[in-house]
């Protein structure tokens, strides 16, 4: 996009026309259900003690233009990544290698290789994984010279969000650009971006693409459910999807955009959400002289003799160390890891999509990539390779390139030290990661991986409304999201796998202002945006 471009968008508007636009935004989001509940921060108690209020999900009022080539590449790299990581978690031995240096200094993962080691002592019961992933990626344009390559953020393996938001999003603003008004008052004013955008077929430009995150993920759902094999309990049961959720969550129709679909779509599968402080409580597994195959059961809290058996356990919860507050979530864990519902994810699963294992693959002295992706061709692996990002590991000693660069308030101000964590707001940017190292112990160093920051473009520019009714606009960085989705068999301690679905579609555009540096729409620092393609 030339620079002409660039400085004109988004379209100039007058206060009168911002405001009237962010009021159809603000009644739009509610109409169609683009809500989060509000932040006790934002709405007290006291104002809202039935809690019965929803508020806009921060969105840009925009979609912000994204080039259509890097797009397509991220969208050609899904299904490949997907393969990747599934691939990964079937490798016990070789996550194994990879965490033994991490649970020795890191406590959660170390609880969480426990669970699994304790799971294959018993023998695990089901064969079946299931990964709904999303892979992150920015722009990097090194110098405003350089056309933009795509660099990966990271690949999450567990909860990864807003495909349900995120559609609507795209919707929003599709009918914001398309809205027939040749006044433009409430329709976006002109812009050569917008000017295919009644004639334009739908991935040349215009307006949003049509978003299929909600399908992808659903149906993955369904596919998982109806490739679980009954575990003959007797009398039979009904069975379910449970959605395994957060006790405050405030992101809930973002899940039930899925558990919507998966309603409409197939009415005979029931859902359930089920907080997590509840596991134990209200599921349960028979006793193995009753039935080996452990069947998860659910017994719903409002009807004590409705009881199901759980086909799949889709984890929104249970990814952060805060939520394992008390013992019983561990176990809670523990049950769940060791029932027949196939779990989204497992723990290995869970695991491999650590940042250090996301490190290790961008090594090229062994590459790994050869090893999990054998019929992959070379020009295929070359274009995954191209979208990592330089990363540094941080166990190998005072004088590895890592710890040199972090250690360096030069080197490391075009840096990023990653903790094995997610959800946002964990990482250690720029300067203050040599203060922050000189904190802790050398041999801490390893909980991390250092990363090169990608360096997006520097001219990008939005308007944001927030879930407290603040409109802000300014300079922005967008980070782009593809979710993928995987099912396949394999047997732990066999590196065997059978796929039996590889999917890839949606997206999920998130806009955050240019000082920050963290990201993230549930940590509290980005919009939700949808993008043109140019
Ligand atoms: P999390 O799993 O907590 O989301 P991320 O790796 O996605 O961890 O990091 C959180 C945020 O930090 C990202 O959304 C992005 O805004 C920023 N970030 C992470 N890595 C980089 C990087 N290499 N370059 C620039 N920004 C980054
Ligand atoms: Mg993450
Ligand atoms: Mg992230």
């Amino acid at each position: 996009m030339g620079i002409s471009l660039w400085d004109s968008y988004p379209p100039k508007v007058s206060d009168d026309q911002l405001q009237y636009l962010a009021q159809t935004v603000k009644d739009w989001t509610i109409f169609n259900g683009l809500t989060v509940r509000p932040n006790p921060s934002i709405v007290s108690e006291e104002s809202n003690p039935n809690h019965v209020l929803a508020t806009n999900a921060p969105v840009t009022l925009y979609p912000s233009p994204f080039p259509k080539q890097c797009f397509e590449q991220a969208e050609d790299l899904q299904k490949v990544y997907n393969e990747l990581y599934a691939a990964i978690a079937t490798d016990e031995e070789w996550l194994g290698e990879v965490m033994k240096e991490l649970v020795e200094v890191d406590d959660f993962l170390a609880n969480l290789w426990k669970i699994h080691l304790q799971v294959k002592e018993e023998g695990y019961v089901q064969d079946l994984s299931l990964g709904m992933f999303r892979s992150d990626y920015m722009l990097h344009v090194p110098d405003d010279s350089s056309s933009p390559s795509l660099k990966q953020v990271e690949f999450n393996t567990i909860s990864s969000s807003f495909g349900g938001l995120a559609v609507r999003v795209a919707d929003l603003h599709r009918e914001l650009a398309t809205y027939p008004d040749p006044t433009h008052s409430i329709s976006y004013p002109p812009h050569p971006l917008f000017n295919t955008a009644t004639s334009a077929s739908i991935t040349s430009g215009g307006y949003p693409p049509t978003n299929e995150a909600v399908d992808t993920l659903a149906s993955a759902l369904i596919t998982a459910h109806q490739s679980y094999r009954d575990s003959r309990t007797s009398p039979p049961l009904p069975q379910c999807i449970l959605f395994l959720v957060q006790d405050n969550e405030r992101n809930l129709f973002d899940q039930m955009a899925l558990s919507q679909h998966i309603r409409t779509t197939n009415r005979e599968i029931p859902t359930f959400r089920i907080p997590t402080s509840k596991i134990l409580s209200q599921t349960s597994i028979p006793a193995s002289s009753e039935n080996p195959s452990r069947p998860l059961i659910y017994t719903h809290p409002a009807n004590p003799n409705a009881r199901y058996e759980v086909t799949v356990v889709y984890f929104r919860a249970l990814y952060a160390p805060t939520e394992y507050d008390t013992p019983a979530a561990w176990t809670a864990r523990h049950h769940l890891e060791r029932s027949a519902a196939i779990k989204c994810p497992s723990i290995l699963l869970h695991l491999s999509g650590s940042k250090k294992v996301q490190q290790v693959l961008t090594s090229t002295d062994p590459s790994h990539l050869e090893r999990f992706l054998p019929k992959t061709s070379k020009e295929t692996l070359d274009s995954l390779r191209a979208s990592f990002a330089p990363q540094y590991s941080m166990s190998e000693g005072p004088d590895s390139e890592g710890v040199r660069i972090a250690l360096d308030p030069d080197l490391a101000q075009k840096h990023v030290l990653k903790p094995q964590r997610e959800g946002g707001g964990n990482n250690i940017y720029r300067s203050n990661i040599p203060t922050f190292l000189k904190g802790i112990s050398e041999k801490e160093y390893k909980q991390y991986i250092l990363m090169e920051l990608i360096q997006p473009p520097s001219k990008a520019r939005n308007v944001a409304l927030r879930s407290d009714g603040q409109i802000v606009s300014g300079d922005v960085i967008s980070e782009l999201g593809i979710f993928g989705t995987c099912l396949w068999r394999s047997k732990v301690g066999s590196q065997e796998k059978n796929i039996l679905q590889n999917r890839m579609g949606g997206y999920l555009l998130r806009t955050k202002a240019r000082d920050s540096d963290e990201g993230g729409v549930a940590a509290g620092f980005s919009s939700l945006d949808s993008l043109i393609l140019y």
